[in-house]
């Protein structure tokens, strides 16, 4: 349980007794990703749907059903023992983004697994834990219990991927993708470029990043590019892609300037996709002419649509690409500190690391 910015303590919180309409997850793990850090070091920002401390964190769980209510167990159709990845928002179930499918964008008593305070009932609202309770409006999926579970875990991040590279760009076979960053994130891109058949696939990181860039190339991406300080980036690109690329997406965190090289390397026609967050950063050197001359389409995306959530996992069960080289470290809960730093700091080769009950 994260009771203030970074402490993290193990404590019990006692079992609900279901109704027809909830359930019991045992969570098998937990994959972690960049906002996990944020909750954990205290800066996000507080909102109707972030409830930062006392909180248990974890919003990207996979488990298998301990106890389930009948009513539950008809309409998801699943039952005990299944093995299910879970999304993380879940509505009201009453408004016009859940009649949508885009519980994310609910204005009611919905909410985020790993972002509910312990104080709302039952408490067991986050994958840092051996259960989660699953309200009844949650989204589960069945997935293949075979998979190494930290490999199940990665269920998220590829959804992201696939939207991010492949349908919000409606990338196609005559596209050129650059993938500004190499985290998970940016992995996933090149899993969901590929998926659409892309033409050329790069994929830019740092020279620390060069392990990821590595395996950015066995999952398919053409070529890679290790940004050095005082290199230009957007020239180093459009010798790469012989000009420029028709979508690219910008996952790096905390970089501005990668808007600039972005837009510098659009091509006319190209879709540009903004998904790593700066902060309170500002961009120079944007010329927005370009905007109009190259007739560029930019969309920043904040989460992952529910349509996503199947095609990721039917990936994953293909076993098309070698994610245990993604999924790096597994830690049990109770060294959930441990995990995040790991994350943080890519200390030792680390990539995707998920909380793992009993590792
Ligand atoms: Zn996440
Ligand atoms: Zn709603």
């Amino acid at each position: 349980m994260l009771i203030e910015p970074n402490k993290i303590v193990q404590q019990n919180i006692p079992l609900p007794v279901l109704g027809a309409d909830d359930a019991l997850l045992r969570v098998e793990a937990c994959g972690l990703c960049g906002t996990d850090i944020e909750q954990y070091r205290g800066e996000m920002p507080v909102s109707e749907r972030h409830t930062p401390f006392p909180s248990i964190p974890g919003h990207e769980p996979v488990g298998v059903i301990a106890d389930i209510g009948k009513d539950a167990a008809r309409r998801w159709g699943v039952e005990p023992g299944d093995r299910v990845a879970v999304r993380p928002f879940f509505g009201c179930g009453k408004c016009e983004a859940c009649a949508a499918w885009q519980p994310e964008r609910c204005p009611g008593r919905g909410g985020t697994y790993g972002f509910i305070g312990v104080d709302r009932a039952p408490g067991l609202w986050g994958g840092y834990a051996d259960m989660l309770y699953l309200d009844r409006l949650s989204v589960v999926r069945k997935i293949d219990p075979t998979l190494p579970a930290g490999v199940a875990a990665l269920y998220n991040p590829l959804a992201s991927g696939m939207s991010w590279a492949k349908t919000v760009p409606e990338t196609g076979p005559n596209d050129r993708v650059v993938i500004l960053g190499a985290g998970v994130r940016g992995l996933c891109c090149v899993i969901g470029a590929k998926e659409a058949g892309a033409k050329q696939v790069v994929v830019t990181g740092l020279a620390k990043d060069a392990h990821k860039l590595e395996l950015a190339r066995r999952f398919g991406a053409d070529d890679t590019l290790i940004v050095e300080p005082g290199m230009d980036v957007s020239e180093a690109l459009r010798d790469i892609t012989g000009g420029g690329a028709e979508v690219i997406i910008d996952t790096t965190p905390n970089a501005p300037d990668s808007m600039r090289h972005a837009i510098e390397i659009a091509v006319r026609g190209s879709r540009i996709v903004m998904v790593g967050l700066k902060g309170p950063r500002a961009v120079d050197g944007i010329m927005p002419d370009d905007i109009v001359h190259k007739e560029i389409v930019m969309r920043g995306v904040l989460s992952t649509p529910f349509s996503e959530f199947a095609p990721a996992i039917s990936v994953l069960e293909s076993r098309r690409y070698h994610l245990e080289d993604m999924h790096t470290h597994s830690f049990d809960v109770a060294d959930a500190e441990k995990a995040l730093r790991t994350l943080e700091d890519s200390e030792d080769g680390a990539i995707h690391v998920a909380i793992v009950p009993g590792a």
